[in-house]
């Protein structure tokens, strides 16, 4: 057996490469060896992917324009390089021996972050703050102080909390389709659907943008959900296009007509829940003034600006509560894949551009993408 596996590597904007790796090993008796066979980008990656992400980053946070506190990812955030890839489908290739959820062969979704399951923040829930590594995330795919952990456009991965952290895919759903569980779906999830099961029914905004597909999960899944209405605001005419498929009402709004300033309600005395998908401050703006009394508005994005405004007197008169923060998929993935095997919610309905493995240097580049996924067929039988 080769001691290197091929890992797919963030060099720098536009350029991904295939790298040979150190093999990765089982460490203890609660880890696992995968192979992801699906793989997708989350929305967050296109930033460094297309952007000049890392530079923009060190420059803001020098000239006190970007919240110094950036730098707990590192001296160099996102700069590479460094293993790409913390959205995956995989299957399990070996266990140590006190693994008991996932057996060999499995189909398992494999969160972004690493957790332990047993801390007192993972008990609640908070799976994506995990107490054992308390410096910063610890997660796949970023370089810097968060990595570490290789990434999931890899030939094998060490998962170090397997019975924590693994999810098995249930018989019947596509690793292509739950390609995004990992980290994506979760997170539209949780912007929507406890919210709709406090108040069945209640009308849904979401504004979209840079979280693209997080922002059209988050709307397909209120309509799947019974929100009675779901407004998608957004400038893109393709996203405005799939929303509509979903049965999301599309809002279009005209780029660069500060539409966000207008206020105008979408719907007279507002929506009872709210989402920001567009990782601007504008648009989350808008989320929050569209608000329902006793609203609550989910902020699926980054604000990175050091004191991003609100409009907390807004806030108060309305009462309306704002939720910033990462996603904790493992709290909320049997409830997704329930979603998705019930067939209420199918997640192709976004129109994820489903490319050949072997394609991903060139196909995660692919800026007019909704989402891209990467599949190749598995080496195991499910067991
Ligand atoms: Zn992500
Ligand atoms: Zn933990």
């Amino acid at each position: 057996m080769p001691d290197t596996v091929a890992s797919l590597t963030f060099v720098r904007k536009r350029r991904l490469e295939w790298r040979e790796v150190p093999r990765p090993e089982l460490r203890g008796p609660s880890e696992a060896l995968v192979r992801p066979i699906t793989a997708a980008r989350c929305d967050a990656d296109c930033l460094f992917l297309l952007h000049d992400y890392s530079r923009a980053l060190q420059l803001g946070a020098a000239v006190h324009v970007i919240d110094p506190e950036v730098r707990e990812l590192g001296d160099r955030p996102f700069a590479g390089p460094f293993a790409y890839g913390h959205e995956c489908v995989a299957e399990v290739l070996a266990i140590g021996e006190a693994v008991t959820r996932v057996r060999v062969g499995d189909r398992v979704v494999v969160p972004w972050a690493i957790s332990c399951g047993r801390c007192p923040r993972c008990r609640l829930g908070l799976t994506s703050r995990c107490e054992r590594h308390p410096s910063t995330l610890a997660a796949y795919g970023f370089g810097g102080r968060i990595g570490g952990w290789g990434g999931m456009v890899s030939d094998m991965l060490r998962v170090p909390y397997a019975d924590a952290m693994l999810v098995p895919l249930p018989p019947g759903l596509s690793p292509i389709d739950m390609a995004s569980a990992s980290d994506n779906l979760p997170d539209a999830w949780r912007s929507v659907a406890p919210h709709l099961r406090a108040r069945p029914g209640a009308p849904v905004l979401v504004v979209g943008g840079a979280a693209r597909s997080i922002g059209l999960c988050a709307a397909g899944i209120a309509v799947a959900l019974g929100a009675e209405r779901v407004d998608y605001v957004d400038t893109d005419p393709t996203r405005l296009g799939i929303a509509a498929t979903l049965g999301a009402h599309p809002v279009a709004l005209e780029r660069g007509a500060r539409w966000w300033r207008r206020r105008a309600p979408v719907l007279a005395g507002g929506h009872p829940i709210t989402v920001d998908a567009s990782s601007r401050e504008d648009g989350l703006e808008y989320a929050i003034r569209a608000a329902a009394p006793g609203g609550v508005c989910t902020a699926v994005g980054f604000y990175l600006r050091r004191g991003t405004p609100l409009p907390l007197w807004h806030m108060y008169l309305k009462d309306v509560r704002l939720h910033v923060g990462v996603p904790h998929p493992v709290a909320a993935l049997l409830d997704v894949l329930d979603l998705v095997a019930s067939g209420r919610f199918d997640p192709r309905r976004i129109a994820p551009r489903v490319a050949d493995w072997r394609d991903a240097p060139e196909a995660l580049l692919d800026g007019d993408a909704t989402k891209v996924i990467v599949a190749r067929p598995a080496e195991t039988r499910p067991s």
